[in-house]
């Protein structure tokens, strides 16, 4: 048994998700363009007013497309509560979107021992000369480097291996950052 969440709908963003019945366990789903319209004050002053017994949200930011400043000013607001409110915070999967703007604002995933399940990650085959968005999980990086190796991915079509189309120290980086928390 779960209930059933709606935080913020507009017809560009929405923010949904469950409860698990013993209130302690919140899945939400942000999808569409993280801007003014995200209403990220309303999912935390309803995550917050579930009390301590809530110890857990996950959160599947996979559908995030847009990403403005007005967005980043209230998801940086918007985690600053979760972290207040000591919540375990689960990304379950990040979009590609989110995860750039991460290099230049990493305090946008910033959670001491927070965690990242899966992420977007663009490659590119230069024999097709086509682009592709490949989820990865966290769990397939060696947690011993300091600079995580994006995976080997094989293109669809051709079977040629596929390169990494982004700066991997760049994009990658909240791997690296997000150990270091969890195990200082
Ligand atoms: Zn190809």
């Amino acid at each position: 048994m779960s209930i059933a969440l709606v935080l913020s709908k507009s017809d560009r963003f929405t923010a949904e998700g469950s409860l698990d019945a013993a209130l302690s366990r919140a899945q939400i789903t942000m999808r569409g363009n993280l801007d003014e319209s995200a209403d990220l004050t309303r999912v935390a002053s309803y995550l917050s007013k579930l009390g301590a017994g809530l110890k857990s949200v996950a959160l599947d930011l996979q559908g995030l497309g847009v990403i403005t400043s007005a967005g980043l000013r209230s998801w940086i607001t918007f985690i600053n509560a979760l972290k207040s409110a000591s919540f375990e915070v689960t990304f379950s999967a990040v979009s590609e979107v989110f995860l750039e703007r991460t290099s230049a604002f990493p305090q946008m995933l910033d959670g001491h021992g927070w965690t990242v399940v899966a992420f977007e990650a663009p490659y590119f085959c230069t024999s097709c000369k086509k682009r592709v968005v490949h989820l990865l999980n966290a769990a397939e990086f060696p947690t011993a480097p300091e600079a995580p190796e994006p995976p080997a991915r094989a293109c669809a079509d051709c079977g040629k291996a596929l390169r990494f189309d982004e700066v991997p120290e760049d994009y990658l980086g909240f791997l690296t950052r997000m150990r270091r928390r969890g195990a200082g």
